[in-house]
């Protein structure tokens, strides 16, 4: 890896706690029409976005904080999306940028991408793609033709940015009805396929836009998380090449520890609240705003207010009333009992909680140890699950996911 990456937010251990992470619902905009979609019912409300002159005005009162998650609806619908970035590098010293995409507008996503490596030098982003299953299972969850596009837009990142360590490859797939019988099938596929660092498996959250998706339960999620534990020394491998023995040992080590940690705690949240056991950060190191500025301490939360009541000031806002009450009303988790399965914020509290951050690593890290037995992932398993799902080999030909001709062995796969 020639470019590496800048000491990031998650490699630090905080025990300050004030605003970290500001997650942006940049448009109510998108184009899908995701059955799992928890946002649906607000985007369906079409309320104007927050304007360039609003956001302007959140960012030059917000501060110096770290991560800023962009959400919507669709991100890349929002054309002023690079320039409001930049004013958060700009003023508020952004160290981590979390971009997720369903990843239909290929080339704005990789002309995005260029642009802000060019005037965010020093910040870490993280793009993340939405991939749910082979094909047809993709396209039906999604709801509109995208697997395809999807892929290309995967293949497109990863061709200008291989060496590139400040662009962080993701994918994200959501466990529903429609993939849970291949879920397994596909977190194979697509660590052969795609040269990403991670592949994080959600499960849907909230409210969906099609009843009924929501079919995992604590143990069918453990059972899957548990089989596919063997691949996340895998990514860890991946994500330290290039570092010498004792960056690989750390990076082996966060990493499997987060994921396994953030994975058990929200298998026991599936289906009731099920304390952390440590204290969940909402609206001390997180605000939420959505795109016509409401604001929350979490996702999961009710609004409790508007950032134009407070002329889009965050610090009237992290210090005003509603969200001292709310604060107060959360406990940390423990007097609201709104535990819940949300990785981002189980992430970010995992790091304002550093006393308890080592023993949860140290535990998952034994797990994962008992749980990894070799898997093999090459040309042929690959082949064979695409002859499996139908997957159309000449596209990914033209993709460059695969040589051509699609039956010569592609390289790297091991
Ligand atoms: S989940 Fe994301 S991509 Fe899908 S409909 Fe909702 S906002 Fe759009
Ligand atoms: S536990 Fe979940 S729902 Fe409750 S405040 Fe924290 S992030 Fe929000």
């Amino acid at each position: 890896m020639k470019t590496k990456r800048s000491g990031s937010s998650f490699n630090s251990l905080n025990s300050e706690r004030k605003l970290e992470s500001l997650f942006l619902f940049t448009t109510g905009k998108c184009n899908a029409k995701c059955a799992m979609c928890f946002y649906a019912n607000d985007m369906e409300k079409k309320a104007p976005d927050l304007s360039f002159g609003d956001i302007k005005k959140i960012s030059e009162t917000a501060g110096p904080f770290k991560r800023l998650w962009l959400s919507g609806g669709e991100p890349t619908l929002r054309e002023d999306l690079p320039e409001i970035i930049e004013m958060f590098y700009r003023n508020n010293h952004i160290t981590d940028i979390n971009f997720p995409t369903n990843g239909i507008k290929t080339d704005r996503v990789v002309s995005w991408l260029q642009r802000l490596r060019r005037n965010c030098p020093d910040s870490n982003i993280s793009i993340s793609v939405s991939l749910d299953g082979f094909g047809k299972t993709h396209d039906t969850q999604r709801g509109v033709t995208s697997f395809y596009r999807a892929a290309e837009t995967l293949k497109k990142i990863d061709d200008h940015f291989r060496d590139d360590g400040h662009v962080i490859k993701n994918i994200a797939t959501v466990i529903t009805k429609y993939n849970i019988e291949e879920i397994i099938d596909f977190v194979t596929w697509v660590y052969g396929r795609f040269n990403v660092s991670t592949h994080t498996i959600e499960a849907a959250r909230g409210l969906t836009r099609e009843a009924g998706v929501k079919v995992l339960t604590e143990k069918s999620l453990r059972d899957i998380q548990d089989t596919i534990a063997p691949f996340y020394p895998l990514y860890a491998k991946r994500i330290g090449a290039g570092m010498n023995a004792i960056g690989r040992g750390l990076t082996k080590f966060f990493y499997v520890g987060l994921m396994r940690t953030m994975y058990n705690i929200r298998a026991a949240n599936l289906e009731k609240p099920s304390c952390w056991n440590m204290d969940c950060t909402a609206g001390e190191t997180t605000l939420v705003i959505d795109y016509d500025g409401r604001f929350r301490s979490c996702e999961l939360r009710e609004p409790i207010g508007s950032v134009k009541d407070y002329d889009c000031d965050v610090q009237r806002i992290l210090h005003g009333e509603a969200m001292k009450k709310e604060i107060e009303a959360i406990g940390h988790g423990y007097r609201a009992n709104c535990w819940c399965t949300h990785g981002c914020w189980i992430m970010s509290s995992i790091t304002f909680n550093p006393g308890k951050m080592i023993g949860m690593m140290i535990k998952s890290n034994r797990e994962i140890k008992r749980l990894v037995r070799p898997v093999t992932v090459n040309e042929a398993v690959l082949r064979e699950l695409e002859d499996k799902y139908r997957i159309d080999r000449d596209k990914l030909a033209a993709i460059g996911l695969i040589a051509v001709p699609a039956d010569a062995v592609r390289a790297g796969v091991a």
